[in-house]
């Protein structure tokens, strides 16, 4: 086992879209594959037909490549040589070890029918009993351990439907060790017969599960917590197929909660408490409405891949230190499960956006401003990548999203319709509108125009004028874009230039006088 080369996958079912907590999970294998230098593979575990969602594996595949999660095997990835990676497509190979588990004693024929089924259960909880078909009631059905074997063969040569189930053994301790949580003891008392081997000739996803981890050579499970109650059987069944000595190493992800830590962050939350709870967003078939239904993601809120990863890699883990910003290379490098907490991990909208926020300080001008530029153009606004770098430049500070643009700068592009009425009140009277104007008139006369040739010129005209410059400070940034605060006045203006600026002054003493004086 020591010598293996580490392999794990991501196996999701394509019931849905991939909540943000499977995400994680990928995250993880994939972090712990890089570390190690092993692989990641991407298995699609589609066995129950009943809740195939159509697109949900396009969806999947789309989503981890947007986090930029890149598994070097699977669906979607290019085929190594396990191939195939989707269940479906690998449908002959399980009879066989389902059947090599009834050989052996350890699986047996089910032939009971829905309605017999149905009859068990109601009698046995009417004698206040657990309804499981196990080692006790399986004895009172109709399998081939009550059955003689000839009517078993006759059963099965008619054509009669049949499962396969699993024979738990009665009464045994099964021991999991889990990386993360330590041993976790089950008694096989609590258990009951799974069907591993369906009617419709697919195996069941305990057997599929166990099946392609080993003919995949998996060595390590890591998934989420609600799948614990799966490994004892899991573990049953790699003693009773003989596979004990390559059996995967597990550990189980603790659960993500919604940020007042009260139960699970579900697929339904997303909507409900105002955040996303999916990478992307799109619109996938519900199983339950039998509709089509639309959900958001955090690629359309306006999340940077690097951030949304950098903040799911802490929810759940934690570094050696306190440092809290990584990249993809530096996750990989510090990665080990041993700091996987066993307690659930409350997600934090707030923490999210501040995430966002330093990853767009990160980015460089001339990318942010091609982001920007996209949008100003379907705006028609007629600007040059180099003017919106330096746009960018002076308000991304206070920007989370590349979405908050526009709000916090479309006055770079855009002359202000309206001037902020309380400034305006407090502010605007002869000498100041004199004032206006007469910086209007030094600033056309400017040469250089920049922003500290414009500020020295604001200056001496408000000394020759005998005003003290704080009085019209706030009234100038007015008058220039419409608001009393933005970005470092200025620079502002060498952005604007000589004529806007001029015209803006102008445009302001003109529209503020009118205003005035017709009050
Ligand atoms: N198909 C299971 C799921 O949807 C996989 C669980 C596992 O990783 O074993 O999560």
């Amino acid at each position: 086992m020591e010598n293996r080369r580490v392999r794990v996958r991501f196996a999701p079912s394509p019931t849905g879209p991939l909540h943000m907590g499977g995400v994680r999970t990928a995250l993880y294998n994939y972090l712990f594959a890089k570390h190690h230098g092993g692989d990641f593979i991407l298995r699609i575990e589609d066995t129950d037909q009943n809740r195939f969602v159509p697109g949900a594996e396009a969806y999947i595949i789309e989503a981890l490549s947007w986090c930029g999660i890149h598994p070097n095997e699977g669906v979607g990835f290019g085929d190594g040589p396990y191939a195939p990676y989707r269940q479906s497509d690998r449908k002959p190979m399980y009879r066989q070890y389902a059947e090599q588990l009834v050989n052996a004693g350890h699986a047996y024929y089910a032939f009971d029918t829905s309605e017999e089924l149905e009859e068990m259960r109601k009698r046995i909880e009417a004698a206040g009993g657990s309804s499981s078909y196990n080692a006790i009631t399986r004895q009172n059905m109709k399998n081939s351990l009550t059955l003689s074997e000839d009517e078993v063969k006759n059963r099965i040569a008619a054509g009669e439907t049949y499962v396969i189930r699993m024979k738990i053994p009665r009464n045994e301790e099964i021991r999991v060790k889990d990386l993360i949580r330590g041993w976790v003891v089950v008694h096989s008392g609590q258990m009951d017969d799974k069907v591993l081997f369906k009617s419709d000739g697919m195996p069941t996803y305990h057997l599929a599960n166990v099946v392609d981890d080993y003919t995949m050579k998996i060595t390590h499970v890591i998934r989420g917590e609600e799948w614990l109650p799966s490994a004892p059987l899991h573990v049953l069944l790699y003693r009773s197929l003989g596979w004990e000595s390559v059996m995967p190493e597990f550990a189980h992800l603790p659960l993500l909660l919604r940020p007042d830590g009260n139960g699970k962050l579900s697929k339904r939350d997303g909507d409900r408490l105002g955040f996303p709870v999916f990478p992307i967003s799109g619109s996938l078939l519900d199983t339950k409405t039998n509709k089509p239904e639309s959900f958001s993601g955090y690629r359309e809120a306006g999340y940077f891949p690097d951030a949304f990863i950098n903040m799911l890699a802490l929810l759940g883990w934690h570094s050696s230190g306190n440092q809290e910003l990584y990249t993809m290379e530096e996750l990989i490098k510090e990665f080990s499960l041993d700091r996987v907490s066993k307690s659930g991990a409350k997600f934090d909208p707030e923490k999210t956006k501040w995430f966002n926020q330093q990853y767009l300080r990160k980015r460089s001008d001339a990318e942010l401003a091609a982001v920007w530029l996209k949008e100003l153009q379907a705006k028609n606004i007629n600007t040059t990548q180099a003017y919106v770098e330096k746009a960018v430049h002076l308000i991304k500070e206070k920007a989370v999203f590349s979405t908050d643009f526009w709000s916090l700068g479309s006055f770079l592009f855009e002359a202000p319709v309206a001037y902020d009425a309380e400034v305006i009140k407090k502010r605007w009277n002869e000498k100041s509108a004199q004032f206006v104007d007469a910086v209007a008139k030094a600033f056309a006369a400017l040469e250089p125009f920049t922003a500290a040739s414009a500020e020295t010129c604001f200056k001496q005209t408000a000394e020759t004028m005998g005003i003290k410059t704080g009085e019209v400070m706030q009234l100038f940034r007015v008058c220039l874009i419409g608001a009393p605060v933005g970005p470092a006045l200025f620079e502002l203006i060498e952005l604007l230039g000589k004529t806007e600026s001029v015209k803006r002054l102008e445009e302001a003493h003109k529209k503020i006088k009118v205003t005035v004086t017709g009050a």
